[in-house]
């Protein structure tokens, strides 16, 4: 395996299924934790960093008249909602799970982020679902994918996307010969404004020495393979 330690990104709105009117499609987390099951018996120590958009964008929120920073608090809290739901479908498949929040939250409901336990945790083989984003307004859950991974030492990010396999020089979907790249500095994402995730993340990743790694979430065993380096996707280098 190419990795020893990895953060997965997934999108909140990946997680619904608009057909059935879903705002959690359970299906879809049982194949994760299918997959996670044998990431982790591989040895590779996981973290997940979860977003919100199946319930609550602070932005859209924002433009309906909720001031910004409360309505990026919703938008928090429906990260650990989705963790909370995370946490349980893993737990069903015997997972061992647990969920640190940026929040300070009721010790009924998940631990508080802690640095020093959360590596604990993964070292232990449990998987960390660090919930409520950064903790802070005006940044994305992107952004915290990247704090996170840094500050627990992750040497990747697996950044599963819906509707791309990886960073093109333009939208494939409206050019047809847009070109997809192997791999791409981050300087070169920031230079040609390449939308795959906020500037900030880039930037973060790039100063840490991350590698992202951006792929379809829906192609069969896509966690697995991504790790191995074994499907369609673009690396995000230094
Ligand atoms: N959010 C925030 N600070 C963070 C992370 C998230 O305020 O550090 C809020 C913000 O309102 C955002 C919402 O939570 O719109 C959901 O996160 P995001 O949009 O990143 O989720 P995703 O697009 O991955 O589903």
């Amino acid at each position: 395996m190419k990795y020893k330690r990895v953060l997965i990104k997934l999108s909140g709105e990946g997680l619904a299924n608009k057909v059935k009117s879903l705002a959690i499609d359970y299906e879809l987390v049982e194949k994760f934790a299918l997959q996670l099951q044998k990431i982790v018996k591989a040895g590779i120590e996981v973290a997940i960093v979860v977003g919100g958009g199946n319930f609550w964008r602070g932005t859209s929120a924002a433009k309906n008249g909720i001031p910004r920073v409360r309505a990026d608090y919703i938008g928090m809290l429906a990260t650990t909602m989705n963790a909370l739901a995370l946490q349980s479908g893993f737990e069903a498949k015997k997972l061992k799970c647990r969920v640190l929040s940026s929040l300070t939250m009721d010790p009924k409901v998940c631990e508080v982020y802690v640095n020093e336990k959360a590596s604990k945790y993964m070292s232990d083989g449990e998987i960390v679902i660090f919930a409520g984003g950064t903790g802070r307004a005006y940044f994305t859950t992107d952004t915290a994918a990247t704090l996170f991974a840094s500050e627990v030492d992750c040497q990747a990010i697996l950044m599963g996307k819906n509707n791309t396999n990886g960073v093109y020089d333009d939208d494939p979907k409206t050019n047809r010969n847009a070109k997809k790249y192997d791999t791409i500095t981050y300087d070169e994402i920031l230079k040609k404004n390449l939308k795959i995730m906020d500037q900030t993340a880039v930037s973060m990743a790039r100063d840490n020495g991350l590698d992202v790694i951006v792929f379809d979430i829906n192609e069969e065993n896509a966690l697995f393979r991504a790790i191995n380096g074994d499907i369609p996707c673009t690396i995000i280098k230094k």
